[in-house]
């Protein structure tokens, strides 16, 4: 029987524990496992190779997404270290113009020195996608919504584009989740997640996710797995299955409580720009739409030059400065200074990363005691 996600999300995987019947898989917190001979293992031998709380996590991936194999990381750039690492010296990729911070960090400091270059492409503009795509480059890597400006990509449109010469997608869906789109059903190659966000939820675990359809590219992405060993620990296996239950409830409230700060952020006054994919005036709403089934619950704004953006942060006592995002609790950050302080100034400059645009990770707490928080520390940071 096939389930819709909300039962997957619960009984996906592999469901329960086959010798006890324990209805959450155990924490097999072992790092070898016992042979009974030479050459006969018992389908373990190593954890770094294979753990059974880790290969449950990684099958309910995999279902969610609607791909074949799934992959359990130590965190998201371990996973995206890993993808990487298909690629040789000398080939190059074409990548969203707002990124993760961590990952244009990867490919500038790390991979670029192993003669893997890139080239930043506004990925909204499907012709300059199809434009950017020359012989040297073997793969396209979107971020959709994009972070932080939370730009909308069409996974399809560039899908199509980038097979027609050959290429592979890589679609980092942390923003969104399986819950609100799936990637690979959209023609993706290859779907990456930081599980540190909604995934698991609670901001209490660093994890990572690659999952794809093709025998052939899961194959690869195991050995590098293995061969690279950047794994996540069988206890952190268990806290992400535990997390993952309850993403379609919170996905809903972060969703409804996102488009209703949304909204009254942008008729409030108190800014000159909100970045939201749910909002209809938004440049992405649309193919948003067609290719989610909601916005998820990243907001961006840049607050009016009437307010002082560092009081606005020292003002808040709801939400809380920090960094990371999915979380139940509302966080907000100062992209220019935490997640993307990585970006050159004048790169983030260009792409609409300034110094007064906040990101905001929108919770489950109250919509209108979140909405009450925000208004009072705007008011309280007008400049005099
Ligand atoms: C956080 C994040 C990452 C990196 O994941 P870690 O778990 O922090 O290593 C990658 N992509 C996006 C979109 C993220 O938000």
């Amino acid at each position: 029987m096939s389930y819709k996600i909300d039962s997957l999300l619960i009984h996906g995987g592999i469901d329960g524990d086959e010798t006890t019947g324990a209805v959450n898989i155990p924490v097999y917190q072992t790092s070898t496992y016992k042979q009974d001979g030479l050459g006969k293992d018992r389908g373990w031998e190593y954890s770094r190779t294979g753990n059974p709380t880790r290969a449950a996590l990684e099958k309910l991936i995999a279902d969610l997404e609607e791909g074949t194999y799934g992959l359990a990381f130590a965190s998201g750039l371990a996973a995206i270290d890993t993808v990487l690492s298909l690629f040789s010296s000398g080939d190059k990729l074409v990548v969203s113009d707002n990124i993760y911070g961590g990952t244009f960090r990867i490919l500038d400091n790390v991979f670029k020195n192993f003669g893997i270059t890139y080239k930043i492409v506004d990925t909204s503009d499907l012709e300059a996608v199809e434009a950017a795509i020359d012989d040297s480059v073997k793969a396209v890597y979107i971020e959709t919504p994009a972070n932080p400006l939370l730009t909308i990509t069409d996974i399809e449109a560039v899908s199509r584009a980038a097979h027609a010469k050959g290429k592979l997608v890589i679609v980092d869906n942390t923003f969104l989740t399986p819950y609100l789109q799936r990637p690979l059903t959209l023609g993706a190659d290859i779907v990456i997640h930081s599980g540190t966000k909604y995934l698991g939820g609670h901001s209490d675990t660093i994890s990572g996710f690659v999952v794809v359809k093709d025998k052939a590219l899961a194959d690869r992405l195991y050995y590098l797995q293995n061969a690279i060993g950047g794994v996540l620990a069988p206890w952190d296996s268990f806290l992400m299955i535990r997390g993952i239950k309850t993403l379609g409830v919170r996905m809903d409230r972060h969703v409804a409580n996102a488009g209703k700060i949304a909204r009254w952020l942008s008729e409030s006054g108190y800014v000159s720009k909100v970045y939201y994919p749910g909002l209809e005036s938004d440049p992405g709403y649309q193919i948003q739409k067609k290719q989610a089934s909601g916005a998820g619950a990243m907001i961006s704004f840049v607050l009016d030059e009437k307010y002082d953006y560092k009081k606005f942060f020292e003002s808040l006592s709801l939400v809380t400065l920090a960094e990371s995002l999915g979380g139940v609790e509302s966080l907000v950050c100062h992209p220019a200074s935490m997640t993307h302080a990585a970006i050159p100034a004048e790169i983030r400059k260009e792409v609409g990363i300034v110094d007064e645009l906040i990101r905001l990770s929108v919770g489950i707490e109250d919509a209108d005691d979140i909405i009450e928080d925000l208004e009072k520390a705007i008011r309280l940071s007008l400049k005099v």
